[in-house]
Order: C-alpha cells, then structure tokens, then sequence
C-alpha cells in the first residue's frame, strides 16, 4: 500500500426522491490497498460504486478516479476501473473464453495480445479446463470467477467488486477471496470491496469502511490489522451499528 489517493470523495451524497441513498460520503482510497466497503443491504454501496464509475450522477459533492471526474470523464475512468457487479450477465451461448474475448473487443484491446491475456487470466481464476464450455453450464462460482478474470480484461488499475461472493458455497468463497488478495498484492492493484458480509471479507482488506444508510459511521474507515492487533472486534463495532441500523 502506498500512501497515494487513487479514489477520493468529498461530500458524495445520491438523492432519490426523498431517500438520501448516500449521505455526504468523505472517503480516500489509497493506491494499492484492499477497500472493503461493508454495510448492510440498501446501506448504498452499490449507488456509491455507481457514482464512481459515472454510471449515475451525484446529487451533490465530488468523486475523482485518478484526478477524473467519472460524469465528465466516463471513458478516461472505464480505461482504470474494472468492475465486477453484483450481477454479473453474461452471454449464456457464447464460452466463457468467448465472453472474454467480446469484452476485449469492446475495449478495444488488440486480438493478439488480448487473446494471450485472455488464456492467462482464465488460468489464474482456474477456469483453464473450462475455457471453452458454454457459460450456461457454469456454477455461481464458475460465473463469479469469470466475472473476476472479466473485470481484469484491460488490466485496470481499480478493481471495484460489488458482492463478489455472493451466492457461492463456502469452498467457492475461500477459492475467490484468496484469488482476489493474490490480483491485489502480486499485481499491485487497488481493490474496492462491497459486501454485507464481514466475515468473509475483513481478513483481506487493509481498511474497512462500515456504511449504514448512506454514511460511513463512527470511528470512519478503519485499519483491520491495526484493530486485530489491538485485540478488538470489528465484529462488535459492526453489531452496533446494524442494530441501530436496519
Ligand atoms: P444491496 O447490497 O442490497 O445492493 P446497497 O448497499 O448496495 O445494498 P444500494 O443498492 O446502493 O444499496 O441502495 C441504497 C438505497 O437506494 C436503497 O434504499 C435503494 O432502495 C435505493 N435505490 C437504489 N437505486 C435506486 C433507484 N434507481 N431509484 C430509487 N431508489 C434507489
């Protein structure tokens, strides 16, 4: 981790009608850290991450990727990000290499190389073997590593993954969290982590983010090893706030 912002947001909030989904969110992402964005269901991750990618406005406030403002700049942030949503959809026909292969080209991403990208990155989510069967017959599992190996097409600097274990049994989530922290720490890269699920995701993230109706609570992100040092709980830190939450 270095101590260089990739991410920064400063007042963020989202309106939709009444319903304030994010709430005057301040947070800085640093360069090469594990993010871990938690909170419970309808917290307003998703509409957070959302704003990032300029894939909705903000109501008021800012967010840059890199210095980009993602509303002005959308493509300037899609060549940094790699996005894996909560619902990832693929093509059920096509292989999964072939998926692969269509992101690349709506990237733009010359055949060549990307064809050789695309035999690695299967490798490494461990779907080598299955490469070349129809998505139709892939697990949930199957489906997310896909998304994984989907989302570092273009070699993206971000990597912003909404719910990534989602849906998949526990083997498959252990499987998935150690291929997420191996992209981050041998690649260098930044990842941005949503889920509802601190179990599963507080061992590998540098900092965590506890989100409750569209504000980060008390105490603000947090180091998870320094916590874990300290002998405390993000447990009981995150209980607290979900009972007084939803
Ligand atoms: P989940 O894990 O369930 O996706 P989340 O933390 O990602 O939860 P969001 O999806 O960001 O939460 O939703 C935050 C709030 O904003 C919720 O109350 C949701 O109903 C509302 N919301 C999200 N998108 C819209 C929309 N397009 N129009 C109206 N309300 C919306």
């Amino acid at each position: 981790m270095t101590d260089r912002v990739i991410v920064t947001m400063r007042g963020l909030t989202k309106r939709y009608g009444e319903l304030v989904a994010v709430d005057h969110l301040d947070l800085d992402i640093y360069e090469g850290e594990v993010f871990g964005l938690l909170g419970p269901n309808g917290a307003g991750k998703t509409t957070t991450i959302l704003m990032l990618l300029g894939l909705t406005e903000p109501s008021e406030g800012t967010v840059r990727v890199a210095g980009h403002d993602p509303t002005r700049e959308p493509l300037a942030v899609k060549r940094l990000a790699g996005y894996l949503p909560d619902n990832v959809g693929f093509y059920e026909d096509m292989t999964g290499r072939e998926n692969l292969r269509y992101t690349a080209r709506l990237n733009r991403l010359p055949p060549a190389p990307a064809e050789e990208r695309i035999a690695a990155l299967l490798d490494s989510v461990g779907l080598g073997g299955d490469a070349d069967r129809p998505v139709r017959e892939y697990s949930r599992g199957m489906r997310q590593r896909l998304g994984l190996a989907d989302a570092l097409v273009k070699d993206p600097r971000l990597l912003i993954l909404d719910e990534p274990t989602l849906g998949i049994d526990p083997e498959g989530v252990r499987e998935v969290l150690a291929l997420i922290v191996r992209l981050a720490r041998e690649e260098k890269r930044t990842v941005l982590i949503s889920s509802h699920l601190l179990h599963q995701i507080q061992e590998i993230c540098d900092r965590v983010g506890i989100f409750v109706r569209g504000r980060l609570v008390d105490p603000g992100p947090i180091s998870v090893p320094e916590l874990v040092a300290r002998g405390q709980s993000l447990d009981h830190i995150y209980l607290q706030y979900f009972q007084g939450g939803d």
